[in-house]
C-alpha cells in the first residue's frame, strides 16, 4: 500500500489553490522521527510532503528512516530550495523527487506566489539530474490559468528527461479551500486530450500510463464519475504533522487514528478504520488525484500490474497513436456531461495581493472547515 507522510504545514510558496501556508505548523510539534519508526516495513510508495517537506530540518533523516520501508520513497517539493534537495539526492540518488511547477516562467510565479520561482525549480532539476538523481521529475495542477502551457512544460521535462506528473485543481479540508473550481471545464479538458495523445507517442511504457491517468483527469474536470471506485484508507493513507492518521486529505471526517498514541496494526486493522472504509466506499466528493487514481487503476492481485481494462485502453490506444490515427476521445468521454457550477469564483493570486498567515495552535489538530466543497 501507499503512504503520505505530511511532515509539515510550513510553507515558503503561496500558491493560490492552496492555503496551507497561511495555517503553518509550529516546527516543535511536527511529526518526529520517533512517531515515524513506528510504521511497519514493506510500503510499495511512501510520499513525503508538506506544505514544504525541505522547510524540516530534519529531512535527511526522515528519509533515511523511511527509505528502508519502502520499494520508492518520494518528496514532493516545490523546488524552491535546490540545495537542500541535493544533498537528499546525492544520499539517495534513487529516491523520487517531483518538483511543483503551474506554468511556464510568470504563469508559475502568479499562481504559485512564488518571485522568480520557475527559474528556481529549472534550476533545481539540473542541480539534481547533475547530482545523479535517477527518479525525478515536474509535477503540475491543471486549471484555466495554465492549461494553455501544459504542452509546453510536458516538452520542458521531456528535454531534461525527467517525469511529468499531473493532476487537476481539488479542494480539500488539507488546503484550508472551497473555491477550487475551474471555470471552464470543456476547455481544460480538451487541452488535456492533446497531452493524452503526446504521452502515447511516447516510448516510456510509465508514460503511456500516465496517458490513462489524464483521461480519467479529464473526467474528473468535466465533473464525471472516477474511472475506477476510489479505495483511500485501505490501499493509501495520510499521516498529518500531528501523527493524525486519515484515509485521505479531502475529507477531515476521515479518521482512522494517531500514530503517536497507538501502533500501526491498531489504527490499521481497527474497528474505525473499517467504519471510515466503509464510508470511502460511498464517498460522494469523487476525486481523481494521483494518490487514489494510482492505487485505482492497479491489479487487485499484483500491484505492479494494471488493471485488465486499463492496460486494453493503453495498448488500443498507443497502437492507433502509432499508426498515425486520433484517439477516439467521444468513445471514452461524453462531452454534454458537463458538470455547471453555482459558485465559480476568481482565485487571487499571492504574488501581487499579499495576505496574512497564522501558525496554528501547537497541540492542536482541529483543522478550520472553510465551508462546503463538492470535488466533481
Ligand atoms: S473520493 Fe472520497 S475517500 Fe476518495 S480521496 Fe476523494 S474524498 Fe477521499
Amino acid at each position: 500500500m501507499d503512504l503520505s507522510v505530511i511532515t509539515t504545514y510550513r510553507c515558503n510558496s503561496r500558491c493560490s489553490m492552496c492555503n496551507i501556508w497561511k495555517h503553518p505548523t509550529h516546527p516543535d510539534y511536527e511529526i518526529d522521527i520517533e512517531t515515524l519508526r513506528k510504521l511497519p516495513d514493506g510500503f510499495d510508495y511512501v510520499n513525503v510532503t508538506g506544505g514544504e517537506p525541505t522547510l524540516r530540518q530534519d529531512l535527511l533523516e526522515i528519509c533515511g528512516t523511511l527509505y528502508p520501508k519502502a520499494k520508492t520513497l518520494e518528496i514532493s517539493t516545490n523546488g524552491l530550495r535546490g540545495s537542500v534537495l541535493e544533498k537528499v539526492v546525492r544520499k539517495y540518488p534513487d529516491i523520487k523527487i517531483r518538483i511543483s511547477v503551474d506554468g511556464v516562467g510568470e504563469t508559475n510565479d502568479t499562481v504559485r506566489g512564488e518571485r522568480g520561482g520557475f527559474e528556481k525549480k529549472v534550476e533545481a532539476m539540473k542541480r539534481l539530474i547533475a547530482a545523479g538523481g535517477t527518479d525525478l521529475g515536474f509535477a503540475t495542477t491543471f486549471q484555466d490559468e495554465n492549461i494553455d502551457e501544459v504542452a509546453d512544460l510536458y516538452r520542458m521535462a521531456e528535454g531534461l528527461k525527467v517525469e511529468f506528473a499531473t493532476s487537476a485543481l481539488h479542494n480539500a479540508f488539507q488546503f484550508h479551500k472551497n473555491d477550487n473550481y475551474i471555470y471552464d471545464r470543456v476547455r481544460v479538458a480538451k487541452r488535456v486530450e492533446g497531452l493524452v495523445t503526446d504521452m502515447l507517442r511516447s516510448s516510456s511504457v510509465k508514460t503511456w500510463f500516465r496517458a490513462y491517468m489524464n483521461l480519467g483527469l479529464i473526467a474528473k474536470i468535466l465533473g464525471q464519475d472516477r474511472l475506477h471506485p476510489c479505495t483511500q484508507g485501505t490501499d493509501s493513507v495520510f499521516i498529518d504533522p500531528w501523527g493524525d492518521v486519515y484515509a485521505c486529505n479531502v475529507r477531515n471526517d476521515l479518521l482512522m487514528g494517531n500514530l503517536r498514541l497507538q501502533t500501526w496494526e491498531e489504527i490499521y486493522h481497527g474497528l474505525v478504520a473499517e467504519n471510515v472504509r466503509a464510508q470511502v466506499a460511498n464517498c460522494p466528493q469523487n476525486c481523481w488525484m494521483v494518490s487514489s487514481a494510482k492505487t485505482a487503476i492497479r491489479n487487485k492481485h499484483v500491484a505492479k500490474l494494471p488493471k485488465l481494462a486499463v492496460l486494453q485502453w493503453v495498448l488500443w490506444n498507443k497502437l492507433r497513436v502509432t499508426l498515425g490515427r486520433p484517439i477516439d476521445f467521444d468513445r471514452y468521454i461524453d462531452y454534454s456531461d458537463v458538470r455547471r457550477d453555482k459558485r465559480v469564483v476568481q482565485r487571487r493570486s499571492y504574488l501581487t495581493k499579499p495576505d496574512k498567515k497564522q501558525l496554528q495552535p501547537a497541540e492542536s489538530r482541529r483543522y478550520v472547515q472553510v465551508g462546503e466543497f463538492f470535488n466533481r
